[in-house]
C-alpha cells in the first residue's frame, strides 16, 4: 500500500512538472513576484489576480525549474484559487511544515481537503536539499500577496 501511495504521487509530480497547470504570463495580473531558488536554479515569476474582496482570483506562473519546483508551482496555482490571502497564507505555512516533516498536524482542521492536494510533495522532506525547490512558489507566494517583487528560498 504505502508503495503504491508511493508510486501515485511520484506519478502527480511528473505529470505537474511535464505539464505544469496555469503556466502562463496573466496580462491583468494585480500583483506579480519573482522567485529565485540559486541552490539548485529553479526561477519562476507569480502572478495573482485579485478580486474586489481580494481573494485570489487567479494564478498563474511561468519560469524555469527542476520537476519539483515546477509541479510544486503548478498544484500551488491550482489550490490557492478562490481562496481569501488569510487562507493562501495558511497554506503556505502548513505547506511548508509538509515539506520539511513530511507531515502536518494541523491539516485534519479546514482546508484539508486542499492539503490533500498537496501531499504529493511530502516526501521531499527526506530529502533536505529539494525542500527549498518545493517550498519556493510558497514563499513567492506570500511575497506578492505582500506585495514585495522577490522572494528568495534563502
Ligand atoms: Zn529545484
Amino acid at each position: 500500500m504505502f508503495d503504491d501511495l508511493r508510486d501515485l504521487y511520484q506519478e502527480v509530480i511528473l505529470d505537474h512538472g511535464r505539464k505544469p497547470r496555469n503556466f502562463r504570463r496573466l496580462e491583468d495580473a494585480d500583483r506579480s513576484a519573482r522567485g529565485d531558488n540559486p541552490m539548485c536554479g529553479d526561477r519562476l515569476e507569480l502572478y495573482l489576480k485579485l478580486a474586489p474582496d481580494g481573494s485570489i482570483a487567479d494564478a498563474a506562473f511561468q519560469g524555469r525549474g527542476c520537476a519539483i519546483s515546477t509541479a510544486s508551482a503548478s498544484l500551488m496555482t491550482e489550490t490557492v484559487k478562490g481562496k481569501s490571502a488569510g487562507q493562501a497564507h495558511a497554506l503556505a505555512e502548513r505547506f511548508r511544515e509538509l515539506a520539511m516533516t513530511g507531515t502536518c498536524p494541523d491539516c485534519g482542521t479546514d482546508l484539508a481537503e486542499e492539503m490533500e492536494r498537496l501531499q504529493p510533495l511530502s516526501g521531499v522532506h527526506e530529502f533536505p536539499s529539494r525542500v527549498k525547490c518545493a517550498t519556493l512558489a510558497w514563499h513567492t507566494l506570500n511575497a506578492a500577496l505582500e506585495g514585495a517583487k522577490e522572494a528568495s528560498s534563502e
